[in-house]
């Protein structure tokens, strides 16, 4: 199998030959059709991220190199171990990345994306930059008929992360929008499964004009451009004091400032994006505003599944999906540390 894979943390990735696994138990052999290419892989690529104020959190550890990045797995079972049930050789399937140890009470409650022992597929073992990718159970391998390929992938990360995080705002009242801070590929995600869940259309802001207007092609109900000065004042005075909750899909301090100024008294800010910086709000306005900041981190398995049925159903717009070859990772990094990508890239061993 031929992988691209991080030989020394922040250099080009190189192409690495290796010997192709037999499944064992029940792990399951993919051969790789499709796999997204990540912001977070950036940062893992980089082998740190921002936590602001020029403190760096490092992320180098419990990796052996070389690694397969990758965690957005779309392929065809080509092999399976003699306990893997319930999948077939020529099944086309999505891989759940977000496996735990299986173990803990995190695990044991269906929360393996929290789990303190992680083994996310091209987080801390192979993943998807790669001809083939093995995955350690058939559960984590979820059947996406219907749903376009190379799509199809990136639900597993961007998909599940704006899902995962429009499903903790809980119910929102028809009369109120929520807010998308961010409108990338996760964003943009984002933005259709709040179309899908909650009764009105959310309003959206990015710094990118080019973003704000895809993002009214794709059903917003209207954007704003936190780099003008009035953009907050125009947000409050458009929804009658704030929105209820908004997503944060930067995660930058210049978006988080944004998100946190634009809810209402009793709001809610969820932040999902890992641009990297510091916060910092006068602790007063938390009871004074009855704000809550949290945030979310992908989702779980079953959430993989709930998501998975509304796409299947057709009920999420596609986001513009830029296919390219396997040998182009590199570059496809560096674009998107440049910011200079429109929906998602997706890999094609
Ligand atoms: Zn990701
Ligand atoms: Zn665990």
């Amino acid at each position: 199998m031929k992988s691209e894979a991080i030989v020394e943390y922040g250099a080009p990735l190189q192409s690495v030959e290796s010997d192709l696994p037999t499944p064992e138990g029940a792990q399951v052999l993919l051969k790789v059709t499709h796999c997204g290419v990540c912001h977070s892989d950036v940062h893992l690529h980089d082998g740190h991220f921002d936590m602001g104020g020029g403190n760096k959190l490092d992320v180098r550890g419990g990796r052996k190199l070389p690694f397969t990045l990758g965690h957005e797995i779309e392929g065809e079972v080509i092999a399976v171990g003699p306990d893997a049930e319930g999948v077939a050789v020529g099944d086309q399937r999505v891989a759940y990345p977000w496996i735990g140890c299986g173990d803990c009470p995190t695990c044991r409650r269906g929360e393996e994306h929290l789990c303190n022992k992680p083994q996310n597929l091209g987080i801390q073992v192979a993943g998807g930059y790669s001809t083939h990718a093995l995955v350690p159970h058939p559960r984590y391998l979820l059947d996406y008929a219907g749903v376009t390929k190379g799509l199809a992938a990136t639900y597993m990360c961007s998909g599940l992360t704006a899902y995962s995080a429009m499903k903790k705002l809980g119910d929102i009242s028809p009369e109120e929008r929520v807010a998308v801070v961010g409108l990338g590929g996760v964003g943009m995600m984002g933005l259709q499964f709040a179309k899908t869940l909650f009764d009105a259309a959310p309003i959206g802001a990015d710094v990118d004009e080019n973003k704000l207007q895809a993002a009214m092609g794709s059903g917003a109900h209207a954007v704003y451009n936190p780099k003008d000065d009035d953009a907050i004042k125009k947000v409050l005075a458009d929804t009658n004091g704030g929105v209820p909750a908004a997503v944060d899909f930067v995660g930058s301090e210049s978006s988080l400032q944004f998100a946190s100024s634009i809810v209402r008294k009793g709001g809610q800010v969820i932040v999902v994006g890992l641009f990297g910086g510091g916060f910092s709000m006068p602790i007063p306005m938390f009871p004074m505003r009855a704000i809550s900041i949290g945030g979310s981190y992908v989702g779980s398995l079953q959430e993989t599944i709930d998501m998975m049925e509304l796409v299947k159903a057709g009920e999420i717009d596609p986001i513009p999906v830029e296919e390219r070859p396997l040998n182009q990772a590199t570059k496809s990094l560096d674009d998107l540390r440049t910011g200079g990508v429109m929906g998602r890239v997706v890999l094609k061993p």
